[in-house]
């Protein structure tokens, strides 16, 4: 590796020398590695369980449906009545009405009329659709070709007694909330939420509303981490924007630690005169590794504060998001207790642009998916890929996922694409 202190005459040379860096799937999994879900849980109401943890296993207690049931509109009947040819009369004594059953068990010969969702009577097994069938005053007249139990939903089908439903570990959809509330649960037991705090490092930060003097810009990253933290529905514990004064910073370190499972830090991570977090995390806790064979997004360090995991993301705005996304989207989500695929999918596109690589790092450019086909996608590069072009995230819907050894890409060529929208 370089040392810092070297003039880089030839910029060329610097990504092929990178190669005694972290790479980006060995920094994943020791992060991964490193790190522990929450385990306190609370019971919370159903309809605010969504996207939370689940904490217990569900063992189904009832069956669902409880009740064998029509699936149609129609008359229910024994299917040994059912004529092999011709049609036959059925008199109709009543019907069954979905939450109001008829509870006469049914004659030989006899049809009853069943709504959806109607429970079978007594001794019927099969349903005729109301639209195959001709009624005709008290009776109704039914022909050949039907199926004994057809148009039966099976008490249990759904979810039998005992059978188990979910285990812990689950981050919870509208289906799964769905599923619970079939089973009758009011609550469920949840993992607790996790607190993550995080704060913008800079002298030259200022607040969004306030007038830039030379030299300054607005906190964006303390915008683009809020939303991407809120996306993953944890607590958020915004402690603002820190100078770039050690003792400051050792002060925002400590409260961050204090309050939160996980801290997370913008800028100051590099070798500047002013960056201050890699040394104070040395000081107050560990520090795992600090640099990653990766663009954008190099420098970032891991780390932790007494029992709070630490992450130093880099300064740029676009490379706060990216190792956001690589890193600490994936941590935090182990974090939770969630044991499921919240992973993000890849999928091959044919790239419309030619994209600019040079071998060295694993680069994550911002492009544009695009369905092409029925299951064909084309992709295109986003934009000018600086680090510090946020637009390039905002116009973006993946990242063009191009590995360390790749050089550049030419038009038509198939490349793999992580989508993001949704997640980010
Ligand atoms: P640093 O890692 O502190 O050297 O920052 C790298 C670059 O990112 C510099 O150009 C900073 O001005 C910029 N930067 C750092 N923090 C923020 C922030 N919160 N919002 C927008 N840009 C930032
Ligand atoms: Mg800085």
């Amino acid at each position: 590796m370089m040392p810092n202190n070297e003039i880089e005459s030839q910029p060329s040379c610097e990504d092929e020398l990178n190669t005694g860096l972290l790479t980006v799937a060995e920094a994943q999994a020791r992060i991964l590695d490193g790190i522990m879900p929450v385990s306190e849980t609370e019971s919370v109401p159903l309809h605010t369980a969504l996207d939370r943890v689940l904490a217990e296993a569900i063992v189904s207690l009832i069956d669902v449906p409880s009740h064998t049931n029509s699936a149609m509109d129609g008359y229910a009947v024994r299917a040994q009545d059912l004529p092999a040819e011709g049609v036959r009369a059925f008199p109709v004594p009543g019907t069954s009405w979905a939450g109001r059953p008829w509870l006469t068990p049914i004659e030989p010969g006899q049809a009853i009329q069943i709504m959806t969702g109607g429970m079978l009577p007594e001794g019927a097994d099969t349903v005729v659709m109301q639209e195959q069938v001709e009624r005709d005053g008290d009776s109704v007249r039914i022909g050949s070709g039907h199926r004994c139990g057809q148009n039966v939903r099976a008490a249990g089908e759904d979810l039998a007694v005992g059978q188990p439903v979910f285990t812990p570990g689950k981050r919870l959809t509208s289906a799964d909330i769905g599923v619970l509330a079939s089973l009758g649960l009011a609550e469920v037991n949840v993992f607790r939420r996790l607190r993550v705090a995080f704060f913008s490092t800079g002298d030259e930060l200022r607040a969004v509303g306030e007038p830039l003097g030379p030299g300054e810009i607005h906190d964006s990253n303390r915008y683009t981490l809020y939303g991407m933290l809120k996306k993953l529905g944890v607590e958020i514990i915004d402690l603002g924007v820190v100078r770039d004064r050690r003792d400051l910073i050792e002060q925002a370190f400590s409260e961050a630690a204090a309050r939160a499972d996980a801290i997370i830090t913008s800028g100051g991570v590099s070798v500047g005169a002013a960056d201050f977090v890699k040394e104070t995390l040395e000081k107050l806790g560990r520090m795992t590794f600090w640099k990653i064979a990766m663009k954008p997004g190099r420098p970032v360090t891991f780390g932790q504060i007494n029992a709070a995991v630490f992450f130093g993301l880099p300064g740029n705005p676009v490379s706060v998001m990216v190792t956001f996304f690589v890193f600490v989207r994936q941590a935090l989500l182990k974090m939770t207790g969630d044991t499921g695929a919240s992973t993000a999918w890849t999928v091959r596109a044919r790239t419309t642009s030619a994209l600019r690589k040079r071998p060295g790092r694993y680069e994550f450019q911002r492009g544009v998916l695009e369905q092409s086909g029925p299951g064909e996608f084309s992709v295109r590069s986003a934009g000018a890929q600086g680090s510090g072009i946020l637009r390039s995230m905002s116009e973006a819907n993946c990242f063009i996922l191009l590995g360390p050894e790749r050089t550049g890409v030419s038009e038509g060529e198939t490349v793999e694409v992580q989508p993001f929208q949704n997640l980010i």
